[in-house]
């Protein structure tokens, strides 16, 4: 758990927690929703430290407590995430059966739910019900990336806290006095809030494999080659791992990116690409309205992604329709 990085990064939500808590106003269900990286979960367990440390200056990272919530294995903590694309109602069941039990140790116990927006109905019903009658000593923490994929009554029944992402110049600049080069660093402060995330992806070169490969099928698309052959001749870095959804995501996100830095280029505004070494290879007599309507193509099989979907049929359509 790397709070000193939420404390650093976060600064308002560290001030609103810290405050509620000691002026006793702490809620019993908060919803932390903000961009991907913006640490929410981290912040979920400083809560729980605050709640829980035994110290004198909460949280003091020293004592019993605060040692097992840094360790990961606090057992007065009950953690869900999705497993595969939802969270279904038995994880949700189980849940609420772990905490209706008298556990072997008394005293405040903390559910965290990460991505409440991908509880299927039945989940987020049972949840909402168990909100409800929460007792004395039970804090509930979700978080989401999207919040208009959580159900409503979810929203109403909680705490909503913000979560403000970091300012691409600022992740830009410490990606780069990190020995990144300046594209590779753009097109990371466009994947992600969190840089130590980025770093990983950068380390293990998947950043760089998908960036080729989004390259490539870009300038198949502008010179009107085949961007599906494009595809597969570079596509290796998506193959080797072919069910890994993050990857057809990051892929199709920053294909996204590179088809945005050609309108961009038509506008004369520069400074927004971000693909910036290919910046000459753009023309800027291209037509926006069809560079356009190609941004609006993707974007529409991007979403496909949620479904279970034949991946490779759906490059096939995709990149049939770009090329019209
Ligand atoms: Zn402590």
């Amino acid at each position: 758990m790397d709070f000193e990085r939420f404390k650093k990064t976060q600064s308002r939500v560290l001030k609103l927690i810290e405050n509620s808590f000691n002026k006793n106003r702490l809620v019993h269900a908060y919803l932390f929703e903000g961009a991907k990286g913006t640490l929410k979960i981290e912040a979920a367990y400083y809560l729980a430290s605050l709640l829980m440390c035994t110290g004198e200056n909460k949280p003091c990272m020293e004592c019993t407590e605060c040692k097992r919530i840094l360790s990961g294995e606090h057992p007065r903590i009950y953690y869900v995430e999705a497993s595969g694309d939802s969270i279904r109602k038995d994880q949700i069941d189980d849940l609420i059966f772990e905490f209706s039990r008298k556990g072997l140790e008394s005293g405040t116990r903390v559910f965290i739910i990460k991505d409440i927006d991908k509880a299927t109905p039945s989940a987020a019903n049972s949840l909402l019900k168990f909100i409800e009658e929460t007792k004395e000593g039970i804090y509930g923490i979700m978080t989401t990336e999207n919040l208009a994929g959580v159900l409503s009554t979810i929203i109403s029944r909680s705490q909503v806290v913000s979560f403000f992402k970091v300012k691409e110049e600022d992740l830009i600049n410490e990606y780069q006095s990190n020995g990144v080069d300046l594209e590779t660093s753009r097109v990371l402060s466009t994947i992600t809030n969190d840089t130590l995330e980025g770093m990983a992806l950068y380390n293990e070169g998947t950043v760089q494999e998908i960036m080729k490969l989004v390259k490539a099928c870009n300038k198949a698309i502008c010179d009107e080659d085949s961007p599906y052959l494009a595809f597969y001749e570079n596509a290796k870095v998506l193959m080797d791992d072919w069910n890994n959804k993050k990857l057809h995501q990051m892929f199709l996100d920053l294909l996204i990116v590179i088809t945005n830095d050609r309108i961009y280029k038509t506008l004369g505004q520069d400074e927004r690409i971000i693909f910036c070494d290919e910046i000459n290879d753009y023309d800027d007599n291209s037509d926006y309205h069809k560079i356009f309507r190609q941004v609006e193509t993707m974007v529409s099989f991007k979403q496909r992604l949620r479904y279970n979907i034949n991946l490779e049929t759906m490059y096939v359509e995709m990149f049939i329709e770009v090329s019209k």
